[in-house]
């Protein structure tokens, strides 16, 4: 079988190696100049998984190399350079490729709706290369494209706030966990409160001068991820002690809304909801990602209604795991391997992308779904 995996990210190189191991002839796709490039964005940030689960044994038998397998916690950077570049140089991978759209060779939407005859067509790829657009083809599709792509933006209702673009286009405000070594002693507006708003935090506090902070979270109860007192990942146990001390130690607004941002001299002017402004030098949003669906429009990918993630895995979780804010340790899919099936035959959406805009994706669920798709493709 020939499979197209798209995204060359931690999910998709594992996928790449499972199938290729299969004895698939396998196409990787990525859209950056190099694999694993949304990693790299947030390459400074330690990851609070260990090595040993952050790595296949698959994986480590190709790259070889010492701690693989370990109890230490790299970081994205360190883990990328140790073992995603190196996974990804074994492999058949084409860099600056992005896939535009997949459909069916000669089927549209509509078609054998629902049947599994839609196999019997080769799944067609509308790709960009740099050479210009061209058709692939393939038998099987993994789609690996990760959320990080689509930050979810700083308004009410999920919705940009009038002067977002704007502000973003000045450089003034920036999205997701990115690096703010620039921002000591500026006056910074944070947004979100999950690991990732709670990463930058204790960035912004570590400065010299610590940044000077006005930090929004939808309630007081912060952080907003699971982490108990006996937490078995001592890495989301610090950062949950962080984002906890810290709501008592900076500005911290939970339930403040904004109304619009506008650009002020060198920085901004936040407009709140309850009429009162703030004047800030630059905003960090980091209020989560969002699946991008649109290349799978011409297929049959039913998505959830909530989370924008595959429907039958959708469901799944909510029902393990409910809807949001649970240990991404506990083990969901308890409908196994068929809950990663879509309408659309030998059609699977996997890694972070496959929980949509849930924010409890682990690597280790990302290394499940790699083994339990080829155990599908196999039968
Ligand atoms: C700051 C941060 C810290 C995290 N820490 C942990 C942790 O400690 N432990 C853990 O288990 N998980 C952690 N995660 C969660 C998760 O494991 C990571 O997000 C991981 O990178 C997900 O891997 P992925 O392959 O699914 O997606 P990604 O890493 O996002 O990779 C997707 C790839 O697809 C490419 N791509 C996108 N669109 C296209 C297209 N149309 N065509 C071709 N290529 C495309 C992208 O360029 C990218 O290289 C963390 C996430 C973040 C953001």
């Amino acid at each position: 079988m020939h499979i197209a995996v798209l995204g060359a990210g931690p999910i998709g190189l594992e996928a790449a190696v499972a199938a290729t191991d299969a004895g698939h002839s396998v196409t990787v796709y990525e859209q950056g100049p190099q694999a694993a490039w949304a990693v790299a964005a947030w390459g400074h940030v330690t990851l609070f998984t260990p090595w040993s689960m952050n790595t296949t044994a698959a994986g480590r038998a190709r790259v070889g190399g010492e701690g693989l397998d370990g109890p230490g916690f790299p970081t994205a950077a360190e883990w990328r350079a140790a073992y995603l570049l190196p996974l990804a140089a074994t492999l058949d991978l084409r860099c600056g490729h992005r896939v535009l759209q997949v459909g069916r060779q000669h089927l549209r939407k509509g078609d054998l709706l629902g049947q599994a005859a839609r196999a019997a067509e080769p799944f067609r790829l509308l790709v960009q290369g740099p050479q210009g657009e061209r058709f692939d083809r393939a038998d099987a599709v993994l789609d690996c494209t990760g959320t990080w792509g689509d930050p979810a933006p700083a308004g009410p209702g999920g919705l940009p706030v009038p002067g977002e673009a704007a502000a973003r286009a000045s450089g003034r405000l920036r999205y997701g966990p990115v690096p703010v070594g620039d921002l000591a002693g500026r006056r910074v507006l944070l947004l979100g409160d999950g690991a990732s708003a709670v990463t930058v935090l204790q960035e912004l506090l570590a400065l010299s001068p610590p940044a000077r902070i006005t930090w929004l979270t939808p309630s007081s109860a912060v952080p907003g991820f699971y982490s108990p007192e006996d937490d078995v990942l001592p890495g989301r146990r610090a950062l949950w002690t962080v984002g906890r001390q810290a709501a008592a130690e900076v500005d911290h607004r939970p339930g403040a809304f904004l109304a619009a941002l506008e650009l002020a001299g060198g920085g901004l002017t936040v407009r709140f909801e309850d009429g009162t402004t703030l004047e800030v030098d630059h905003a960090v949003v980091a209020t989560g990602f969002r699946p991008d669906n649109g290349p799978l429009r011409e297929l049959q990918f039913h998505a959830c209604w909530g989370s924008e993630g595959p429907m039958k895995l959708a469901a799944d979780l909510l029902a393990t795991r409910g809807g949001g804010g649970g240990d991404c340790l506990a083990s969901p899919q308890g409908g196994g391997a068929e809950v990663l099936r879509s309408p659309e035959p030998r059609l699977f959406v996997l890694g972070s992308k496959s929980f949509g805009r849930r924010s409890d994706f682990l690597l280790q669920e990302g290394h499940r779904q790699v083994t339990q798709v080829l155990e599908l493709l196999a039968r």
